[in-house]
C-alpha cells in the first residue's frame, strides 16, 4: 500500500504552488530523506518533510517519487527545524531554502555513487596530519585573566556571549580554547567568519592546534566536489571542526557543541540574494535550539548585539587589553580644511602624512593606505561640453580603469575601451575626476620613486591565487606601501605595518543609510587594528585619517578608541528616530521596466499594508543606484516597533502581493528583505 509523503521542493514561496508537495512512495520514508520527484516535465530534488499533508499538485493525481537517495542519512529533525524557522522568518519557502543550502553536487549524484562516497569517508576520515612539523609548533599560550573569565563565561553560559575585544586582545585564542573543550567532550565546533578566503591564517591556527582531528571548511570558494565532501563530513558527524562563511550556519552537525561567530558585526554575514538570511542571527537561534554556547566576537559589535547586551539578553565579556600590553595605534586626524591651499595641484596625501610614510620606509616598516574605491577614477569628464562617462544602462558612472584602458560599469559589468575623444563633441581633452586605488598607486609611485607600492583590491586579485600571492608579498616585506580597499582592512595579521591611513573616508558620513556611520567606525577601528600587531612596534604605530570633517563625533570616538561612547551616541539617535535595534524593518524591493511600474506596485502594496495595525509602510524610494542593467528599482520600508507584529503582518501581507503582480505590467520581480542591512 503506497504512502503519501509531503516533500520540500524548490519552488519560491510566492509561486502559485506551495513548496511542500504530496507524492506517493511504495515504502514509508523517514523525514529528511533525499529524493528525486517529478515536477511538471522535470525531475527535481526534494526532501521528505512530513508524512503527508502538503499541497496536491493542482488537479493532478498524486505522482510517485522517482528515486530515493537513502545512501545519505536523512537530514535530522533539528536541521529541518532550523530551515522551517529561517524560511518563515525570512519569508521564503521551506523547499527553496532547504535545497539552496544543500551542496549543489548532491543534485548530480545517484544513490550508488552517493553510497560509495559516504562509505569512503566513513572508512577514513581525513584527519589533520598529527606530525607535520612538531618543532615549529608553538604551544598554546597561557591565558590571561580576562581570557580565563571569558572561557568560564562560555562554560556556564545560559545566553549568547558577546566577546568584546579590540584586535590583538586574544579573542581567537579564546575561540581555540573553547573549541578544545568541545572537542574533548567529543563535540563539534562551528566557527563562522566573514570571508574565509581572506583568513587562511585562521584555518592554519586551528589546524596547528588540533592535530589528529578532522577540520573542514565550508564556503563558496570550494569546488563543488570539495564542498560536498566537507558537508558530508559535517553531516556524518566525522568533522570535529567546521570553519566557514555564512552558508556554513546551515551545516547539519549531529554532535554540535559550540558556535563561534567571529567579527559578528560584519555585513557579509547577511546573504544579499534569495533568502536574505543573517547567519549571525541564525547562529544565535541555532545555539539556543541545540542548547550549546554561542560566542559573538568583535572589536566593534553590531549595535543590535550591543543593545541586546545592554538589555541583558546577551552576556558581554570584555577583553580590554591587547596581548603583550601593546597600545592601540595613536589616531591622528588630518584636518584637510586647515591645510594651506596649493594652487592647481591636486593634493594626493597631506604633506605630514607623506612624511610619516617616508619615515616608515626609511625604518623598513610598512604602511597601509585605505581607499574604498577601486579603479583609476570614478568618472571621466569632458571640460568642453560637460559629457561624463555615464553607463547607458545604469544610473551610475562608468569607472575609468587605466591599466587596461577601459570604462567599466561596476553595476552591470559593461566594459568598453576608453574613447580617444569626447563622444559628444569630439574634444580630445577628456580627463578623469576623482581618484581610485589605481590612481593612488600611480601617484604614490611618482611621489616615492624608491618605494615598492603594492595594491590589493577586487581588480588586482581577480585571478586564482593572486590574492594569496599578493598577501604573501606583503608578509615577506616585499612591499613598502600597500594601497587597498576594505579588503585589506579585514583580519590580516600584518606584522610589519606601523602606519594605517584612511585616505578619504568622509563620504560615509553623508550617506542616506542610517548604518553608514556604524560601518565606517567598524572599518576604521578594524583598519587601525592592522597597525602595531607586533607589541614591540605598537608604541610607534599610527592611524591617520584625512578628513574635511575633523569635528565629526565619529572621529573623536575613533581617536579615543572608544567604541562604547560611539555606540551610546548612535543608539540614542536610533532610539529617537525609531530605527533598529529599537524597531524591526523589512524592505520590499521591486524591479521593473519603468520606475512608474515599480512605484505603482509598491504603492498598491502600501495600500494593502494600511490594514495592519502597528506597522508603518513608508513611501517607495529609489535605492542609491536606481537603474541597473536597464532595470528600474524601487524599494519600500516597512517598520514596526515589534518584531513579532511585523512577522505576523509579513506572513499575511506578502502572499497578497503576489496577487497584485498581474495588475502591474512591467514589473519584473519583487522580493522582501527582512532585517535589511543596506538601505
Ligand atoms: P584577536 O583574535 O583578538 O585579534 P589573537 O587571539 O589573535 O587576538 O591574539 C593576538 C596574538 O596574541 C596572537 O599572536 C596570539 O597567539 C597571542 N596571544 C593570545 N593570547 C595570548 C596569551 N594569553 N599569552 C600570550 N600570547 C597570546
Ligand atoms: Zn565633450
Ligand atoms: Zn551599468
Amino acid at each position: 500500500m503506497p504512502v503519501t509523503l509531503s516533500v520540500a521542493v524548490e519552488a519560491p514561496r510566492h509561486a502559485s504552488l506551495g513548496s511542500l508537495l504530496d507524492y506517493t512512495s511504495e515504502q514509508p520514508l523517514a523525514p529528511g530523506t533525499l529524493l528525486r520527484v517529478p515536477l511538471g516535465r522535470r525531475n527535481v530534488p526534494g526532501l521528505v518533510w512530513d508524512a503527508g499533508a502538503g499541497n496536491m499538485p493542482l488537479g493532478a493525481e498524486l505522482r510517485p517519487v522517482s528515486a530515493v537517495l537513502d545512501a545519505l542519512p536523512p537530514l535530522p529533525a533539528d536541521w529541518r527545524g532550523l530551515i522551517d524557522f529561517a524560511a518563515a522568518y525570512y519569508q521564503r519557502s521551506v523547499g527553496e531554502l532547504a535545497l539552496a543550502v544543500l551542496p549543489p553536487e548532491l543534485r548530480k549524484m545517484d544513490n550508488v555513487r552517493l553510497l560509495r562516497r559516504v562509505a569512503r569517508l566513513m572508512k577514513a576520515p581525513p584527519a589533520i596530519d598529527p606530525t607535520p612539523n612538531l618543532a615549529a609548533k608553538p604551544a598554546a599560550p597561557t591565558l590571561n585573566d580576562e581570557q580565563h573569565a571569558a572561557l568560564a563565561a562560555i562554560a556556564s553560559a545560559d545566553k549568547p556571549i558577546l566577546l568584546h575585544g579590540v584586535t590583538g586582545s586574544g579573542k581567537t585564542e579564546v575561540y581555540l580554547h573553547a573549541a578544545a573543550t568541545a572537542l574533548q567532550r567529543g563535540q563539534q565546533a562551528l566557527v563562522l567568519v566573514p570571508e574565509i578566503n581572506l583568513t587562511p591564517q585562521l584555518e592554519a591556527r586551528f589546524a596547528e592546534r588540533f592535530p589528529g582531528h578532522v577540520m573542514v571548511s565550508l564556503h563558496s570558494g570550494l569546488t563543488p566536489a570539495q564542498r560536498l565532501r566537507h558537508w558530508l563530513l559535517a553531516h556524518l558527524g566525522l568533522a570535529d571542526l567546521v570553519l566557514g562563511t555564512r552558508l556554513a550556519v546551515f551545516a547539519p552537525l549531529p554532535r554540535l557543541g559550540l558556535i563561534v561567530v567571529d567579527e559578528e558585526h560584519d555585513p557579509s554575514f547577511k546573504q544579499q540574494e534569495g533568502a536574505r538570511y543573517s547567519a549571525r542571527d541564525l547562529a544565535v537561534w541555532r545555539a539556543r535550539q541545540r542548547s550549546v554556547p554561542v560566542v559573538l566576537g568583535s572589536a566593534t559589535p553590531s549595535l543590535e548585539s550591543w543593545q541586546r547586551a545592554l538589555e541583558g539578553k546577551y552576556q558581554r565579556v570584555p577583553l580590554a587589553q591587547r596581548i603583550g600590553g601593546g597600545a592601540m595605534p595613536r589616531v591622528r586626524l588630518l584636518d584637510m580644511a586647515q591645510l594651506p591651499k596649493q594652487e592647481g595641484v591636486e593634493r594626493v596625501l597631506a604633506p605630514p602624512l607623506l612624511a610619516a610614510i617616508e619615515e616608515r620606509i626609511a625604518r623598513g616598516e610598512q604602511s597601509l593606505l585605505l581607499l574604498n574605491r577601486r579603479g583609476y577614477a570614478p568618472v571621466l569628464h569632458c571640460s568642453a561640453c560637460g559629457w561624463k562617462s555615464g553607463c547607458p544602462h545604469c544610473s551610475a558612472w562608468r569607472v575609468f580603469h587605466k591599466s587596461d584602458r577601459t570604462l567599466r560599469c561596476h553595476h552591470c559589468g559593461l566594459s568598453e575601451r576608453v574613447p580617444r575623444a569626447c563622444p559628444d563633441c569630439g574634444n580630445l581633452d577628456i580627463a578623469p575626476i576623482g581618484r581610485g586605488t589605481e590612481k593612488l598607486q600611480e601617484q604614490l609611485s611618482a611621489l616615492l620613486p624608491a618605494a615598492r607600492i603594492g595594491r590589493i583590491d577586487a581588480d588586482s586579485t581577480r585571478g586564482v591565487g593572486l590574492l594569496q600571492q599578493q598577501l604573501a608579498a606583503v608578509h615577506a616585506g616585499d612591499v613598502d606601501v600597500l594601497v587597498g580597499t576594505q579588503m585589506v582592512a579585514k583580519g590580516h595579521d600584518f606584522r610589519r605595518v606601523t602606519l594605517v591611513a584612511a585616505v578619504n573616508p568622509d563620504s560615509a558620513l553623508f550617506s542616506s543609510d542610517f548604518r553608514a556611520p556604524e560601518r565606517l567606525f567598524a572599518l576604521l577601528m578594524q583598519a587601525a587594528g592592522r597597525a602595531g600587531r607586533d607589541a614591540e612596534q605598537a608604541a610607534r604605530s599610527e592611524m591617520w585619517v584625512q578628513t574635511w570633517n575633523a569635528r565629526h563625533p565619529i572621529y573623536a570616538a575613533l581617536r579615543a578608541h572608544d567604541y562604547e561612547s560611539f555606540a551610546a551616541a548612535q543608539l540614542a539617535e536610533r532610539h529617537a528616530a525609531g530605527l533598529p535595534p529599537f524597531a524591526a524593518l523589512a524592505l520590499v524591493r521591486a524591479d521593473a521596466r519603468t520606475a512608474e511600474a515599480a512605484t505603482g506596485f509598491l504603492q498598491a502594496a502600501s495600500t494593502l499594508a494600511q490594514a495592519y495595525e502597528g506597522v508603518t509602510a513608508y513611501r517607495p524610494v529609489p535605492p542609491f543606484v536606481a537603474k541597473v542593467a536597464d532595470v528600474e528599482r524601487m524599494q519600500m520600508l516597512v517598520e514596526s516597533p515589534s518584531r513579532s507584529v511585523l512577522q505576523r503582518m509579513l506572513a499575511d501581507w506578502l502572499p497578497a502581493l503576489q496577487g497584485l503582480r498581474a495588475q502591474h505590467k512591467g514589473l519584473i520581480r519583487w522580493a522582501v528583505d527582512v532585517d535589511p542591512l543596506a538601505i
